[in-house]
């Protein structure tokens, strides 16, 4: 994965990704693990369902309850035979079914049971008709019998096209149709039975509206099929999104590490670990420009101060040190230096920076020149307290450093170039009075109500 490999390359230069990695590791594992998504469509299907099923059980019941009243009808008009004694029987069995079933199908609506409610619907079916049909040998296949297949069959049928589809509902009709009409040729006939014409009639009234039925099922449920596909497709095309945002997201924060290693390293110098020149010199300007310096701003220079002080440090014969001790040494020298310079004491605003070879600077916003003379002095002191042999140094025989102090109000400069020139001159200055020397820059215009640290703020 393209993610992996840019962490693995982002390890080698600061190990700054190796927990990214990781995190694409669980989170494939997540995805792989996680179940299979559930359709909506298809449970909220299931469960209306249910619910039909027991709402049309509670129906039957209301049927089987309707049935001596029909029977009662049937019997006025001469198309029945069958009494009341035999009708009560066969009633209360089939309300009682009925009530069973409802509660049946209740229950498992209740428990959002996954249980095969087709198997149940058929098993209900099948124990109705087995009231019905001694019912219907009872009544001798009259005039009632049929009345009762033309209205139990369609639903029947209407049953099997919604759960199976239509060809196979309109394959068992019609096996059932021919088996019915074959098996009608050989009942007795009697007075009351229906003769075949007005049987056949019946039968292929009905066949035709299972058919339709059928057809009709048969369409909504591929219908249903399709969508539940489509809703399939749906949430697998969602779930890939997901993974490709999430790798995008990955990749982006692995970019965002990376870069933001790479910009530290354009900043900080190699060997010392401090800022380097490109630091500095940003960092001085953007000082200077946020003190009013860089523009006609009066109000903003009064408001912040418009104090912006530079300190150059300069390590004296350096090149004999190196000459002397050799590079390697000489940059260890120069390592120990510069932790010297940044553990003394300074505000979070001041930068310590390596300027160039064997020379460091230190940035001090709103610093005057007395701040600056005082934290000049630190260093001065510091790094000879540390007494880092230099036996080749015609003045002491341990390393020291020479430091020229400019501050941009004092000196009365109006710029950063002119405010570094000034600070190297008084550097030049101190090498020249014997090394090992704080120097402050001479004001070029001084102010008249400013109190000046003496002629050339010298510090011995
Ligand atoms: P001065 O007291 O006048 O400053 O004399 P100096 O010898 O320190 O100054 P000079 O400019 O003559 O020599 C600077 C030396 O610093 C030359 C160079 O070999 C050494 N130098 C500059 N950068 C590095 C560095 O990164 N590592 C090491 N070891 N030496 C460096
Ligand atoms: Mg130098
Ligand atoms: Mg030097």
């Amino acid at each position: 994965m393209a993610v992996r490999e840019l962490d693995q390359k982002a390890k080698h230069p600061g190990d700054l990704n190796n927990h990214s990695d990781n995190k694409v590791v669980i989170w494939e594992s997540k995805m792989k693990k996680s179940p299979k998504p559930t359709l909506q469509t298809s449970e909220a299907s299931a469960r209306r369902k249910h619910q039909h099923a027991y709402r049309a059980a509670l129906m039957g019941g209301a049927c089987w309850l309707l049935l001596p009243c029909i029977t009662w009808l049937t019997n006025s008009l001469g198309f029945s035979r069958i009494d009341f004694s035999q009708i009560a029987l066969y009633c209360t069995i089939g309300f009682l079914i009925a009530v069973l079933q409802y509660f049946i199908f209740k229950y498992f609506y209740r428990r959002e049971s996954n249980r095969d409610y087709r198997l149940l619907s058929m098993f209900a079916l099948g124990s109705h008709l087995l009231v019905v049909i001694p019912m219907i040998i009872v009544d001798a296949f009259s005039m009632w019998t049929v009345l009762l297949i033309t209205a139990g069959l369609p639903l029947f049928f209407a049953f099997l096209g919604l759960h199976f589809g239509f060809t196979i509902s309109c394959l068992v009709g019609w096996t059932l149709i021919l088996v019915a009409e074959q098996f009608y040729q050989f009942i007795p006939h009697s007075k009351m039975t229906v003769d075949t014409a007005t049987f056949e009639l019946f039968f292929s009234t009905w066949l035709c509206m299972t058919v339709v039925g059928a057809l009709v099922n048969g369409v909504h449920k591929k219908r249903k099929r399709l969508m539940v596909q489509w809703a399939r497709a749906q949430q697998e095309t969602t779930r890939i999104l997901e993974v490709r945002n999430r790798e995008f997201d990955l990749q982006t924060e692995a970019l965002r590490r990376v870069n933001e290693q790479l910009h530290q390293k354009t900043m900080v110098d190699a060997l010392t670990q401090l800022a380097n020149r490109r630091r500095f010199d940003d960092y001085l300007q953007a000082e200077f420009s946020r003190i009013g310096m860089s523009g006609t701003d009066l109000e903003r220079r009064e408001e912040t101060g418009g104090h912006l002080a530079v300190i150059l440090i300069d390590v004296d014969f350096f090149k004999s040190y190196n000459d002397t001790y050799g590079h390697i040494q000489g940059d260890e020298c120069l390592k120990q230096i510069a932790a010297l310079i940044q553990s003394i004491p300074n505000r979070p605003a001041d930068l310590i920076a390596r300027y160039g070879g064997e020379e460091f600077v230190v940035v001090m916003p709103e610093t005057d020149i007395h701040g600056a003379l005082k934290m000049a002095a630190r260093i001065k002191d510091t790094v000879a307290s540390e007494r880092i042999p230099h036996h080749s140094s015609t003045r002491n025989a341990h390393v020291t450093v020479s430091l020229g102090v400019s501050e941009m109000q004092y000196c009365g400069v109006r710029t950063v170039s002119a405010l570094l020139a000034s600070a190297d001159k008084a550097l030049y200055e101190a090498k020249a009075g014997g090394r090992n020397q704080v120097v402050c820059a001479q004001p070029s215009e001084v102010p008249e109500q400013r109190q000046l640290p003496g002629n050339r703020g010298e510090i011995n």
